[in-house]
């Protein structure tokens, strides 16, 4: 059995060769005494854990929890934070103790969106920083390659809410970014944007192995940690907190089922878009096309393509098939554009057999229906194995 992370396999899918360098050759980069992205990520993400967790420990309520009550946790989760943190890398340059200043105010703003978020739905925070794998909260996600090899899928997860009824527990699945981040099918499709399919899978299926009660995903998620201004095309003159709660608004895919969404939006009404989730209504309060959703069959096939992914993916990738192959597509999105080893690959656009993998951008049905199809097809190929 062989573990791998979901950054390895989407960094597989961006570029086999960044792949392979990574965490093949894992070269080590010269230490400097600075804060990178990853560094400010887990910081953060350090901050709003232990905010979700003081506030349980408090017993509070999200639904009722009051601005004054929040902004007194978050003094105290910053009071926490030794002044030498990192070895001092705040403290040490002008440049760190604005960067510090910016990261708090970051983390301010976000706790209190989020906190506004949980407080107008019935969805309670479940777990922070959710590990699946072998030593995980959680199992790893075992997919069975085609040689009869096994690989173990790991990672972790933000923070799931849950919402319970009767017989049902309603999963939400979210991830915190640093950066602007989409969720499209079409990253999906490509396996440059798996990290929220798998994740819910994780979750679905490590929750039937602890709890008799059927768990269904409600919906998948990213949420931009950030400190946003307001100005006046963005609406900040007129409801200065709605402005800043639709900045803040997940991004992401729903369950297509009226009465769950409104559970994660209770103030979401006829002919309005929500402030908090990817939904609106029209004026007879069926969800309109501007809804980031989709019906639970077709939720399935993100479920079950994503580990036929892998599965296809995976096997390429440890039989070595490790091109120079950077992704590209029309969007700007470039897999060179951030990767730290172009001193290695020494890739040259100009060279005729130095090329891009440039992915065409598939608007939401078209991604899901190549997704079907390829089920389709691995279907009908494993069945013409078994009658052979
Ligand atoms: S610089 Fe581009 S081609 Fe080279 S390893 Fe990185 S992503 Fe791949």
């Amino acid at each position: 059995m062989i573990p791998i992370s979901i950054s390895r396999m989407e960094t597989y899918a961006r570029c086999p060769f960044a792949q392979l360098v990574r965490y093949g050759l894992r070269p080590r980069e010269r230490k400097q005494f600075s804060l990178r992205a990853p560094d400010i990520g887990d910081y953060l993400h350090g901050l709003l854990e232990r905010y979700g967790r003081r506030v349980e420990k408090e017993k509070m309520s999200w639904q009722e929890l009051q601005q004054t009550e929040c902004e007194r946790i978050i003094e105290e989760v910053l009071a926490e934070v030794p002044e030498d943190y990192g070895g001092g890398i705040f403290e040490a340059t002008g440049a760190g103790r604005y960067l510090r200043r910016r990261l708090h105010r970051m983390f301010a703003l976000s706790a209190w969106m989020l906190t506004c978020q949980i407080g107008r739905g019935d969805y309670i925070p479940w777990s922070y920083e959710l590990d699946f794998g072998r030593f995980g909260e959680l199992p790893p996600v075992e997919v069975a390659l085609e040689d009869g090899s096994r690989v173990l899928l790991e990672g972790r997860i933000d923070r799931v809410d849950l919402r319970r009824e009767e017989d049902t527990v309603w999963l939400r699945i979210i991830d915190y970014k640093t950066g602007a981040k989409e969720f499209r099918l079409s990253d999906l499709y490509y396996g440059i944007g798996i990290q929220l399919a798998l994740y819910a899978v994780a979750m679905l299926k490590g929750w039937a192995k602890r709890d008799s009660r059927a768990a269904k995903l409600a919906g998948m998620f990213f949420f931009r940690l950030d400190d946003p201004w307001l100005d006046e095309k963005s609406g900040g003159g007129e409801n200065p907190e709605s402005a800043m709660l639709k900045k803040f608004r997940l991004k992401g895919l729903l369950l297509q089922d009226q009465a769950v969404i409104r559970k994660m939006d209770r103030e979401l009404t006829a002919s309005s878009t929500s402030d908090i989730i990817p939904a609106a209504l029209l004026k007879d309060e069926s969800l309109s096309a501007k809804t980031m959703a989709l019906p639970p069959e077709e939720m399935q096939v993100l479920f079950d393509y994503v580990q036929f992914w892998l599965r296809q993916n995976a096997g390429d990738m440890l039989a070595g098939a490790c091109p120079i192959l950077p992704a590209a597509d029309g969007r700007g999105m470039n897999a060179c554009s951030f990767c730290q080893y172009h001193a290695i690959c020494q890739f040259d656009p100009e060279l005729k057999d130095n090329q891009y993998r440039w992915l065409q951008e598939l608007p939401a049905d078209a991604a899901l229906g190549r997704m079907q199809q390829a089920l389709q097809r691995n279907r009908r190929a494993k069945t013409e194995e078994e009658e052979v």
